[in-house]
């Protein structure tokens, strides 16, 4: 865990729940990700963490950003970055919100079928478009398949589309999954999305780009590999399903980018027994929970790491709940979670790699609880 962040907890005087993101940690991972990935160009997804210190850190950097709202396209524009360096990467946007980006100056949208096309030829007439295409994230711990893309084989109608109605058929999308564990996850999809190209070809529109999603892991409980394997994989994908004829590629991390950089604080504020059954589980109730800030445990999903100052203890294990009065807000009983035997109310507890899908993920006010506070250091 961050010294950084070690540090300017120790200092912190006010309480409740609290996310701390280290800056350096951010940047070494934009590193990570441009070494990994030469020639491919980063396009930050800001829905990850959109705090104004991140983006603007990233934006110095170099970086590019998918965005998935215009309120997303105007914080990136604040941080001075130009609109060349904004993908709105939603395949889900009213045609207004695309009329105002264009005139921001954005010219790189997603589709992922006619309607939202002819949306873009009326609303940003002669922009970019590629075509998401449907991925079964497979491998990954927070799937996002069925909900964006189109079954490759109506990516060629849809991108042809476009093309007659006077936009750029730019190229193809896919996101293998978020938190995606297998390295070899985007060379299925870079084979389909040669197959679009090549479809392409042979209609006379020649696609220039592929965008290879996200789905880049921080490292929670499970050990997942490094960022470098991925890049290996996905490169050695490339040269099998593009030959000699590698498209421009770009990648859209969001959790591999802050996930690790940021850590939680939050305290216990009840321990106890639903029975005197001996077999009975502890439960321990946190002041933070699914609606501010771990909405990310849903289905025991992503299954953070926890620290507390009682670890070299014994440990047994307890069902982990959240505040609120909300039976939904339970955070892992399926797996219960080993917790010292010594641990007391009023203890705090430090939670790792909650850079990502934290803040952004808190309610504003469900049963008077206040969003997260998210501090960038
Ligand atoms: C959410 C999202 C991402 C980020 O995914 P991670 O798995 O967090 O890296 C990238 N691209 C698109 C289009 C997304 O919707």
């Amino acid at each position: 865990m961050s010294e950084r962040i070690l540090d300017f907890l120790r200092q912190r005087r006010s309480d409740g729940p609290c996310v701390v993101v280290d800056l350096d940690i951010v940047r070494d991972n934009y590193l990570t990700f441009s070494h990994a990935l030469p020639d491919t160009r980063v396009f930050y997804a800001v829905k990850a963490n959109p705090a104004p210190e991140i983006i603007q850190l990233l934006a110095d950097l170099g970086s590019c950003f998918d965005c998935a709202s215009l309120a997303e396209i105007e914080m990136v524009l604040a941080t001075g970055a130009g609109p060349e360096r904004i993908s709105f990467g939603n395949t889900i946007k009213k045609e207004r919100d695309i009329a105002r980006a264009h005139a921001l100056g954005v010219s790189l949208f997603a589709v992922d079928c006619e309607a939202e096309v002819d949306k873009i030829i009326r609303a940003a007439p002669g922009a970019r478009v590629f075509c998401r295409i449907l991925c079964d994230g497979v491998g990954a711990d927070w799937p996002l398949s069925r909900k964006f893309g189109c079954a490759p084989d109506m990516a060629p109608r849809v991108l042809e589309h476009a093309h007659r109605g006077g936009l750029v058929a730019h190229g193809v999308s896919f996101h293998v999954g978020s938190q995606q564990a297998n390295v070899e996850a985007w060379d299925g999809a870079l084979s389909t999305a040669a197959w679009i190209f090549r479809e392409m070809a042979e209609r006379g529109i020649n696609l220039a780009m592929v965008n290879l999603g996200g789905g880049f892991p921080a490292r929670y409980l499970k050990d997942m590999p490094g960022v470098p394997h991925y890049g290996e994989a996905i490169l050695r994908a490339l040269g099998t399903h593009f030959g000699n004829q590698i498209p421009e590629t770009i990648i859209e991390p969001g959790r591999g980018m802050v996930g690790d950089a940021g850590i939680i604080e939050a305290e216990v504020v009840l321990i106890s027994r639903k029975s005197d059954h001996e077999d009975e589980l502890r439960w321990v109730y946190l002041d933070i929970g699914k609606f501010n800030g771990l909405a990310e445990t849903m289905d025991e999903a992503i299954r953070y790491p926890i620290r507390t100052e009682k670890d070299d203890d014994r440990r047994s294990p307890c069902i982990l709940a959240g505040p609120t009065c909300d039976s939904v807000d339970v955070l892992y009983e399926k797996t219960p979670y080993e917790l010292p035997v010594s641990l007391s109310i009023g203890d705090k507890v430090l939670i790792g790699a909650c850079g990502a899908y934290t803040t952004t993920y808190s309610s504003v006010a469900f049963n008077g609880f206040e969003p997260l506070r998210s501090y960038v250091i």
